[in-house]
């Protein structure tokens, strides 16, 4: 991969498993160095690659990135971006995934918020992770269930039919002087943020929220929040729209993002403004940040 690449298409994953005479299946474990590359590191220098095949088709890539001079837990990992990545895309299902190395505690419980989770199956490129389990599979993946027994789940606090992380849903969420035909780069990342939250998964504090970030050349890219039953593993609004400007955005600085657009409930319970704006001054001190309240 010359150019960072975060989804590939099925016809695009079927030409380059015919390429290298394996299945599509058996391609996921090849593209994790490749991914582990545009890795964003710069405390642990640990790159981590994470590659997953959803029921479209398509190919997606996670990987994990830190910010320097801010709490580790603002950051993302590898998982964590391949489902960001997936929601992002419309991706209904997330069935097999490679990754460099075995999943940490945090990214097995993030990973519960997928329906029927313990059914996805997983390989650990590392030689040592693979080669030692004695529960992997002839073909070498592993049931997610496997390696996080007595889950706590989705299913712990939620009805059961009720919507899951990468499952269709709408926040029904307005903001009342938002004029819908005007134009220009602040009305565009305004209805950008709120129609982000639209699709923020939070049924657990039902505090949604949602990102625009736009970059020195005008292009825009969103993100949302997303909770996990366990509380700490959930993913922040910026964070997430991060995901879209590292897969999207050319591989560029964060510098060159010049304006934030955060949309919330006015009286959340769980709010971002304070950490979204900490986050983005420290990546981009000169990024305008802008927060309206959602009803
Ligand atoms: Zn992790």
């Amino acid at each position: 991969m010359d150019k960072p690449t975060f989804v590939i298409s099925p016809k695009e994953a079927e030409s380059a498993a015919n390429q290298l005479g394996v299945s599509v299946l058996q391609l996921l474990p090849s593209l994790v160095n490749p991914a582990k590359s545009f890795a964003r590191p710069p405390i642990s220098k640990f790159h981590v690659g994470a590659v997953g095949l959803g029921s479209s088709g398509r190919i997606f890539l996670g990987v994990n990135v830190e910010f320097p001079g801010l709490p580790l837990h603002h950051s993302i990992h590898a998982e964590q971006f391949l489902v960001t990545n997936l929601t992002l895309n419309d991706e209904r299902h997330l069935r097999h995934f490679a990754v460099s190395a075995a999943p940490c505690g945090h990214c097995r419980q993030f990973l519960q918020e997928i329906r029927d989770a313990s059914e996805i199956r997983l390989v650990i490129t590392d030689p040592n992770a693979a080669a030692a389990d004695p529960d992997a599979d002839s073909d070498g993946f592993l049931r997610l269930g496997s390696i996080l027994p007595h889950r706590f789940g989705p299913e712990d606090l939620l009805d059961r039919d009720f919507p899951l992380i990468l499952e269709r849903h709408d926040n029904n969420l307005a903001i009342s002087d938002l004029d819908p035909i005007s134009n220009g780069n602040a009305a565009e990342l305004k209805r950008t943020a709120l129609a982000a939250a639209n699709r923020s998964y939070a049924p657990y504090s039902l505090c949604p929220s949602g990102v625009a970030l736009v970059d020195c050349d005008g292009k825009v890219y969103r993100g949302w929040y997303m909770e996990s039953a366990a509380y700490n593993p959930s993913l922040g609004p910026v964070q997430a729209a991060l995901v879209d400007y590292i897969a999207n955005g050319g591989g560029g600085g964060y510098e060159r993002i010049v304006g934030a657009v955060l949309v919330e409930k006015e009286d959340a319970v769980v709010r971002q403004e304070h950490t979204a704006r900490l986050l983005l001054q420290m990546i981009s001190p000169k990024c305008d940040f802008i927060v309206y309240n959602c009803h």
